[in-house]
């Protein structure tokens, strides 16, 4: 049989050996996967059609499978990651071989990369021909090129073999630290046939893909003396504490401990951000102040410099680590109480060990961060309450603020440079996993892909806030937004370019500079174009009013938030990281 076999022709062949009352009723590869799929709960699809994985898509959808088209690729693998990490389970993102898979690869080295867990399917080419390098139709050894980039890679080659291959790529991907995990299925595989019953007794149903991993004792044990010689202690939440859905243990955790936290951008929520406890307002001060920190579910990476230098200060400080990576332990600094294990089962045996006296910190340290908090808190409101226009960034969030704190159950999504750098310190967030954003890389390009999971995963609104150039990445799945009629608001901050719409290019030539958009470009007619609603804002009462009424609808909308051109700085917050030149540098 072809390789490329259409579906008619393995119905056919699949029929007339039912037909023969000497054969077994028989299954194929497009079965087979999707009974693997199904039997281990997996019901929903992050797809871009194509060969060979037309069909695949069509009798998925047949069979009761929720199967979601994108536009692209690498926005399927957006949702099926960030599903991964609002479910727990595998989000599946289902792609074309050669171009469509590395179209998904992105999104699969992102999901690794900010520990989601997430199963790149793809079709692919003809083993033989693939390699022997003869040029076959979208010829390319994925299995070698994804594998530097995930958790695991496997191809199954045999129909009887589905079964193993799924379950293999659904524990890799939820087990130990979660991750991105590359199926690769053979267009041949697909309409391979075998008897029916042979192929059911061939799927595995995987158990307990993700075991509680319990910490050692006497690991617990040392992080509690750790903790209780300190002066100045602080807790840092990660989006692995988010993860582990872990969310009573953990707030318990805070509250008996009295220890002050500090939320990273998607623990925000986990415990509420007006939680008396709650650092996040004197981020500078506790990095700098705290004497002993507790990481849950955090890396000492990039976004917490790495936990030394300026920004953590002269006084020592001794880590407790909680991870369920051995390998996280001691990756930047020297751990002094180290505890491996899932989230959930190590905050509870800290809570176990602390007994019921444990205490409260000295308080010259809690009233010194409550006071800073206060301050920083008071300094910021006028800010926020401005009815400038142009806006600033500030005006219009403080708006979308007041919004998220009367919609808690609403999912945030956030990308852009200043747009992100500010929302995430401006808005408030209320409940666990409600803000999803741009990670550990920090890629722009998450957002509709996001989004669109957020609320096909959750059933709840999503309000998308996007800066104009990270829009751009993702703006053509409006289409499959409108498409499924999905109650998504984007906020599009439109200030006309790339940190701000002002650069000029200076040989005075016709080009615009390279950080330059379109002036006045409307985004709003983007989601028109394709049945949704528009709205224009140029005020932050207009915001206001076009933001509620879009999330009260709950129709797809788009808001063209216009916003100071001369507002942003380069690159947000992390301007610092670009490398400069002495030579050019007028
Ligand atoms: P953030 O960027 O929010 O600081 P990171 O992505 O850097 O968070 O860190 C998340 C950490 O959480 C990773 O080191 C990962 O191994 C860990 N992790 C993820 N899930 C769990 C879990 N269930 N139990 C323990 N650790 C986990
Ligand atoms: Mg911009």
């Amino acid at each position: 049989m072809s390789s490329k076999g259409s579906s008619t022709a393995i119905d056919t062949i699949a029929q007339e050996a039912n037909d023969d009352p000497e054969a077994g009723t028989l299954t194929d590869g497009f079965h087979l996967v999707i009974d693997a799929l199904k039997l281990n709960d997996i019901n929903t699809i992050y797809n871009v059609p194509g060969i060979p994985i037309t069909d695949l898509g069509r009798y998925m959808q047949a069979e009761g499978l929720r199967v979601l088209s994108f536009r692209h690729e690498q926005h399927a693998g957006y949702a099926a990651a960030i599903a991964g990490f609002l479910t727990k389970k595998p989000g599946i993102c289902l792609t074309v071989s050669a171009p469509g898979f590395l179209n998904g690869l992105t999104s699969l080295a992102h999901a690794t990369t900010n520990c989601f867990p997430m199963i790149l399917i793809s079709g692919s080419s003809e083993r033989e021909i693939v390699d022997l390098q003869q040029g076959d139709y979208e010829e390319m050894d994925q299995l070698a090129i994804a594998k530097p980039l995930c958790k695991a890679a496997y191809r199954v080659l045999h129909a009887e073999d589905i079964g193993i291959g799924i379950a293999r790529a659904i524990r890799a991907a939820v087990s130990g630290r979660p991750g991105g995990v590359y199926l690769d299925l053979p267009a041949k595989l697909l309409g391979q046939t075998m008897d029916a019953d042979a192929g059911a007794k061939s799927l595995v149903k995987v158990i307990d893909a993700a075991p509680s991993q319990l910490p050692a004792p006497d690991s617990v044990a040392r992080a509690l003396k750790v903790l209780k010689g300190a002066k100045r202690p602080l807790i840092i939440l990660g989006k692995g504490a988010a993860y582990a859905q872990a969310d009573n243990e953990i707030r318990a955790l805070v509250e008996k401990s009295g220890i002050p936290y500090l939320p990273m951008s998607m623990a925000k929520g986990l415990l509420p951000d007006d939680h008396p406890l709650s650092a996040g307002p004197a981020r500078s001060l506790v990095l700098k102040e705290s004497d002993t920190v507790m990481m849950i579910g955090a890396r000492l990476n990039w976004l917490l410099s790495h936990g030394k230098g300026k920004s953590w200060g002269d006084i020592p400080k001794k880590f407790v680590h909680i991870d369920i990576e051995p390998k996280e332990m001691d990756s930047n600094v020297e751990i002094a109480a180290p505890v491996v294990g899932d989230i959930g089962s190590c905050v509870q045996a800290l809570l176990d060990g602390m007994g019921e006296n444990w205490g409260a910190p000295p308080a010259d340290w809690t009233d010194a961060i409550t006071a800073k908090k206060e301050t920083n808190i008071e300094r910021m409101a006028p800010k926020l309450q401005n009815n400038n226009v142009p806006m600033d960034y500030q005006g219009a969030l403080g708006v979308l603020r007041t919004i998220i704190k009367e919609r808690p159950d609403a999912i945030l999504v956030n990308e852009g440079a200043n747009t992100l750098d500010f929302a995430r310190s401006i808005i408030d967030m209320y409940k666990p996993r409600k803000r999803l954003d741009v990670g550990t890389w920090g890629v722009m390009g998450i957002g509709m892909g996001q989004a669109i999971a957020a609320t096909v995963e959750t059933g709840h609104p999503v309000l998308a806030v996007e800066g104009d150039s990270a829009f751009g990445f993702s703006g053509m799945e409006v289409e499959t937004i409108c498409r499924y009629n999905l109650p998504i608001c984007v906020v599009v901050f439109n200030n006309g370019g790339i940190y701000r719409g002002t650069d000029v290019n200076p040989t005075g030539g016709a080009d615009v500079a390279p950080t330059v958009f379109v002036k006045e470009a409307r985004y709003d007619k983007m989601m028109e174009a394709f049945g949704g609603v528009g709205f224009l804002a140029t005020s932050p009462d207009d915001l206001r009013r076009a933001v509620n009424e879009a999330m009260d609808s709950g129709k797809p909308s788009l808001v063209n938030a216009v916003i100071d051109e001369k507002a942003g700085t380069e690159s947000g917050r992390i301007g610092n990281l670009n490398p400069q030149s002495v030579v050019s540098k007028k």
